[in-house]
């Protein structure tokens, strides 16, 4: 089995890139190899609409069913790579095949971090990451009336929301002093912080998890604070470990995630890398290198991979961009949050629409906009092109964004 191009990982990543580099011309062969047994689907809906039971999987597919033959792409689905062999450009697979490959684009992702303590192994200890997860965990739900949350994040915070919505009693655990502490401002965690108490979530900070305890499944979690959270089901939302093991035994430079140069190339020649997995020196980080962990950065990393195999390269610099949804509030985040100096709030919270903005050296870098579209749409150009906004200007919320542009 030889390929012009192999796609390691059949996700959001693996999928586009096969889609693009099909819209860029590019008549070779191309297989997707993916260790899960379901077509590319999408993952936010896992911690939102899917995990309501408000979407049915079949319109998670990122395509139909039938597209990938018509497009010519082959599907090698449940079949996992565990080696590269980057000199004779072939992959390794764990039922023994072996794939050759003229150009490897490998958007494996990443697998779910756990704790490392004891009752990690306990039945009812869930991670969140894909679809078999969220089914493993509705499976149990009916029986279940105490959750416990580990982790701050999106997803965590995502999957509180869901679970209330579902009439759960839900006891969410941050290790850190406040939620969303890595991605967002002291004012963004406030404001889910309060909104999550507000819905009946026993929101806790500044804790860590000692253990997992219960006899065949898990009847509680011991905390640092030595207090006792009774849950018949905890959910592990505590970040990924990025998937490139073969990757970095077969010589690719990196460590947490794969580097790669701005077209999305690894240091191994005909070796790309895309997607929560590939680290990359980021115009909107000030050339830091970092690995983003959203669908837009997915997808626009597997134009730049599909294009420069079409003979066609274009650098990977497009503006970073997530989304979140919880209870009615819709997060959308603009730009990197992570090197400011200063926050400027637009907007009382108390509304429950408000951006916040984020300055670095006076630059607008980011927005956070809860409920607050308008900000969001007319404050991406502004974020691109890191526009200087006199803070009074950008704290004024009855004047339009876009009429700073200027200002
Ligand atoms: C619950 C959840 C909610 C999210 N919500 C949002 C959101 O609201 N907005 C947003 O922008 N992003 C969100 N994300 C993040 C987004 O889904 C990811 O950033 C995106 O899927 C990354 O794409 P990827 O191709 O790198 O990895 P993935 O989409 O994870 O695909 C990787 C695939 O590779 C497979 N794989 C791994 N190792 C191997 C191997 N050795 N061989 C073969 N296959 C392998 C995996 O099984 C997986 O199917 C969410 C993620 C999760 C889990």
């Amino acid at each position: 089995m030889t390929y012009d191009v192999v796609i390691v990982g059949a996700g959001q990543g693996g999928s586009s890139a096969a889609v693009l580099l099909r819209q860029n011309g590019f008549s070779g062969t191309i297989a997707i190899i993916g260790r899960e047994a379901e077509l590319p689907y999408e993952r936010p809906p896992l911690s939102k609409d899917y995990m309501l039971g408000q979407k049915p999987f079949e319109r998670l597919l990122i395509r139909p069913p039938d597209f990938w033959a018509e497009k010519g792409v082959e599907m090698i689905l449940g079949a996992e790579v565990v080696a590269l062999d980057a000199g004779a450009r072939t992959v390794s697979l764990r039922d023994g095949r072996i794939v050759g490959f003229g150009d490897l684009i490998w958007s494996a992702g990443g697998d779910p971090r756990m704790l490392d303590c004891p009752g990690s192994e306990l039945a009812g200890v869930h991670a969140i990451r894909d679809r078999a997860n969220i089914d493993a965990i509705l499976a149990e739900l009916p029986c279940v009336e105490r959750v416990a949350v580990i982790g701050g994040g999106y997803i965590g915070l995502e999957a509180a929301a869901a679970l209330r919505a579902m009439g759960k009693d839900v006891t969410l655990l941050e290790v850190l002093p406040r939620v969303l502490a890595r991605v967002a401002g002291p004012d963004l965690s406030a404001f889910f912080e309060a909104e999550h108490r507000r819905h009946g979530v026993d929101l806790r900070t500044g804790v860590g998890v000692v253990a997992f305890e219960g006899r065949d499944r898990i009847e509680g979690v011991r905390l640092t604070d030595e207090t006792f959270v009774p849950a018949q089901l905890a959910i592990v939302g505590i970040g990924i470990v990025p998937a490139v093991a073969p990757l970095l035994a077969a010589g690719a430079e990196g460590g947490n995630g794969v580097h790669v140069d701005d077209h999305c190339r690894t240091s191994l020649s005909h070796v790309y890398a895309i997607g929560d997995c590939a680290a990359h020196a980021n115009r909107f980080a000030e050339d830091a290198v970092i690995r983003l962990e959203s669908v837009q950065n997915a997808n626009d990393q597997a134009a730049s991979a599909a294009k420069a195999i079409a003979g066609a390269p274009a650098p990977y610099v497009a503006l970073p961009w997530f989304w979140s949804n919880q209870y009615d509030l819709r997060l959308q985040t603009v730009g990197i949050s992570a090197q400011h100096d200063r926050t400027v709030l637009r907007g009382d919270p108390a509304t429950r629409s408000f951006t916040v903005a984020y300055l670095r050296r006076g630059q607008l870098i980011a927005l956070d906009c809860v409920n607050a579209v308008k900000d969001y749409a007319q404050g991406r150009k502004l974020v691109e092109a890191g526009a200087v906004i006199a803070p009074e200007l950008l704290a004024d919320a009855s004047c339009p964004l876009k009429e700073l542009a200027n200002a």
